[in-house]
């Protein structure tokens, strides 16, 4: 299924509407690309209210420009957001990206919009979602093929680079962010980053990683045991299962996100767990890995139709060690798609 770009801008061009303005100036690059299909480091395009558009890119990224965006006026400019800025009335900007140093640069009169782009991003259209489908599928493999290999002895370090190989080998972009492998006591830092800590018998160990595919990004966490199984993991572990559960079974089109995110909360915190999950329960993925909407216990937003996000839940026990287990799933009115497959069974190594 292709992208149609021009009908990105068309929907963008519609909602101008709620502002007053006569143009919509785009600077950040991944709305960017997601209005035009370009990838580029300087690069911005002005989507007009009758849904014309011009883009602006330098010498480095001209070429590409030409050939990706041939349905539009492509300009060569260093200076893009200036060059675009003389081409329009009154623009509005995108005010959550321009620094205030640009803002003045710039001058005229300019009308702050704050993430008109990001709310256009958030229902994914059925290629988007196949590029999504295809990253959390390579996500799935690389865990099969890595998952066998880990033995008492391996670095974090060690593993993350092994998942994140094997997912390029497998034809992703390259990963998603980060890895987190965070083993033993380490598990009860959410957002750990791998060390030397040689995995040993006893550990939990949680594995958080994704492969970009396309441009969009794959989120999968698991925890596995090394071993044994002490009894407080393997009742730490079911209680995350649980709430992850249930939290994915309440994503539906038309839910308060608030809703979601209770679904699973409240189970850890009837455990006595409440404390130790202070994170959202989820966040959007598409072209970025953390984006609108989020699954958190305050702030409103419903759910749509169509919209790949995360569920997942942790416990962390400072000094002890902790279990996160996460989805990439998408709301669909039937219930929701299940992109990463992996089982959930505690796996025991
Ligand atoms: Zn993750
Ligand atoms: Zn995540």
């Amino acid at each position: 299924m292709s992208v149609n770009h021009g009908t990105r801008r068309a929907r963008l061009a519609a909602m101008l509407g709620e502002y007053d303005v006569d143009a919509l100036l785009v600077t950040r690059g991944v709305n960017v690309r997601y209005l035009t299909g370009l990838v580029s480091s300087n690069a911005a395009v002005l989507v007009r209210a009758d849904g014309s558009a011009v883009l602006a890119t330098d010498a480095r990224y001209i070429e590409t420009a030409r050939r990706v965006c041939h349905d539009i006026e492509v300009t060569e400019r260093r200076d893009v957001a200036g060059a675009l800025v003389q081409a329009a009335g009154r623009p509005g900007i995108e005010s959550h990206d321009m620094s205030v140093a640009e803002y003045h640069r710039l001058g005229g009169d300019l009308t702050p919009v704050e993430r008109l782009v990001e709310r256009l991003r958030v229902v994914k259209d059925e290629a988007e979602i196949d590029a999504l489908r295809t990253a959390c599928e390579i996500t799935d493999r690389a865990f099969a093929d890595v998952v066998g290999t880990i033995a008492p002895g391996m670095t974090e370090k060690r593993i993350a680079q092994a998942l994140e190989a094997r997912m390029v080998e497998l034809g992703a972009d390259k990963p998603a962010f980060d890895s987190i492998v965070a083993s033993g006591p380490n598990g009860a830092v959410p957002h750990h980053a791998p060390s030397d800590r040689p995995v040993e018998r006893g550990d939990l160990i949680t594995m958080d990683f994704g492969a970009m595919y396309g441009g969009y990004h794959a989120d999968m966490t698991r925890t596995v045991a090394l071993g044994a199984v002490a009894d407080w993991q393997r009742e730490l572990y079911d209680l995350v299962r649980e709430a992850q559960r249930a939290g994915r079974h309440a994503l539906a089109p038309g839910v308060d996100t608030e809703t979601v995110d209770a679904a699973a909360r409240d189970l850890i915190a009837a455990a006595g767990h409440g404390e130790h999950f202070g994170h959202p329960l989820g966040h959007g993925v598409g072209l970025e890995i953390h984006e609108d909407p989020f699954l958190r216990s305050s702030g409103a937003g419903r759910l749509e139709d169509r919209v790949p996000i995360t569920v997942e839940p942790g416990v962390y026990l400072p000094g002890r060690g902790g279990v996160r287990i996460e989805d990439t799933l998408v709301t669909r009115a039937g219930g929701p798609e299940l992109l990463t497959r992996t089982t959930k069974e505690l796996l025991v190594l």
